[in-house]
């Protein structure tokens, strides 16, 4: 059981809050870490091994998938994905523009066709109803991305996909130990990705990914791809890539991945009192504060709140000046990337993606966060935003 603290246990006046402090996480486990390490470097097995194994097991139990994988980044995990159900050239690959770049850009390695679907503006996440228009002959697969530590509207997702026989790689990345309708993350399609980066919720040292499937053959498969296709050793029978996953930092992983549930937990706490703090400040109707969907268990990697009429940009540099962390998630959309200009996109079928990239603002939401310094946090905010409404009725 890990002690995360609820409130600062210093008394001193909070004058500063950081986006992220991953130190905060590390550092009551950091003997138990350096423990595994010494005995890592005694063994001379670094790369797989025993620590990615169990790491594997602890992976495939939290994402209630039969089968987990280790690889060496989300980005790989996604790749590894597609190659795994075969995308090829000319074929078309449905995700999100409102995401991180590297959904998109295993699509395009392929030589596939990336076809971007619109979100739901109140979850951030891919919108249902926009799927069926986009479906051609030549689309093969369908990554739902659950994003900022939520899932998917699934059930929709899934029949989509059923209907017109294309597979789902859902993208984990932001989202382990999430769940829709009491199925976690990365058990709901064909694989399930998953990213280490250390700004997500389960987060190493350095880059690391995985794998999660219900199907053998698939897991077997995903194995080989990862490894040069070489099976037995130097012989090889696809054109596979190297991404594996390092024992130090499976051991790291292993050890953090007990205490992910009490993350969560915590993540939670904070998601909670933000709301009920920008209530009382009276802001709630401007930032409109994200909510959890009905049956869903959302693990707030992010709590991104909407800065409206154009002035996002100018209350992330007034917060900045008073040392309060935030981020743009994302500030560009996919579809408007210098490298994916080729793309083609319907003229006003993003509407929501753009409006988001415009609006949204990241708050500091990890799980050691302090009672005072959320309080801070949203003093500095609503502070910020009276402001510039008295700025604004100035200038009119
Ligand atoms: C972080 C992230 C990835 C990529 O993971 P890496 O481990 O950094 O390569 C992919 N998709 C999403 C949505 C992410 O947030």
């Amino acid at each position: 059981m890990t002690v995360i603290p609820d409130v600062n246990s210093r008394m001193d006046l909070i004058t500063s809050v950081p986006l992220l402090d991953v130190g905060r996480g590390n550092s009551p486990l950091k003997a138990e870490i350096m423990s595994a390490f010494s005995e890592i470097i005694d063994s001379g097995w670094f790369v797989g091994g025993p620590h990615v194994k169990s790491l594997e097991q602890a992976v495939a139990q939290v994402s209630g998938a039969d089968h987990a994988v280790g690889c060496a980044s989300g980005s790989e995990a996604l790749l590894l994905a597609l190659m795994a159900i075969n995308i090829e050239p000319g074929d078309e690959v449905i995700c999100p523009s409102f995401t991180f770049f590297a959904t998109t850009s295993a699509i395009s390695r392929l030589g596939a066709t990336p076809v971007f679907v619109d979100i739901d503006p109140k979850t951030f996440n891919v919108n249902p109803a926009k799927l069926e228009a986009l479906i051609t002959e030549r689309t093969k697969a369908i990554i739902p991305v659950h994003l900022f530590g939520q899932c998917c509207d699934m059930d929709p997702i899934l029949k989509v996909a059923t209907d017109h026989g294309l597979r789902v790689i859902e993208d984990c990345a932001q989202s382990i130990g999430a769940s829709d309708k009491g199925r976690p993350a990365g058990s709901m399609g064909t694989i399930g990705c998953f990213s280490f980066y250390p700004t997500k919720n389960l987060g190493g040292f350095g880059d690391g990914g995985m794998l999660t499937t219900n199907d053998p053959k698939v897991a077997d498969r995903l194995r080989l791809l990862a490894n040069h296709g070489m099976k037995p050793r130097y012989y090889h029978r696809e054109v596979g890539i190297n991404s594996r996953l390092d024992a130090m930092q499976a051991a790291v992983l292993g050890i953090k991945i007990k205490h992910l549930a009490d993350y969560g937990i915590a993540r939670r706490r904070n998601a909670m009192r933000y709301r009920d703090l920008m209530a009382r400040a009276g802001i709630a109707s401007i930032v409109c504060p994200p909510n959890e969907s009905t049956d869903c268990c959302h693990v707030w990697n992010q709590f991104t709140i909407r800065i409206p009429d154009g002035k996002r940009d100018q209350v992330r540099e007034r917060l900045a000046a008073v040392n309060v962390g935030s981020e743009i998630y994302y500030p560009v959309p996919m579809h408007q990337q210098e490298c994916f200009l080729d793309v083609p996109v319907a003229l006003g079928s993003l509407n929501q993606t753009e409006r988001a990239a415009a609006e949204v603002l990241s708050l500091p939401i990890f799980p050691e966060l302090t009672a005072p310094e959320q309080q801070y946090v949203v003093d500095c905010l609503a502070r910020v935003l009276a402001d510039l409404a008295i700025e604004a009725s100035r200038a009119a």
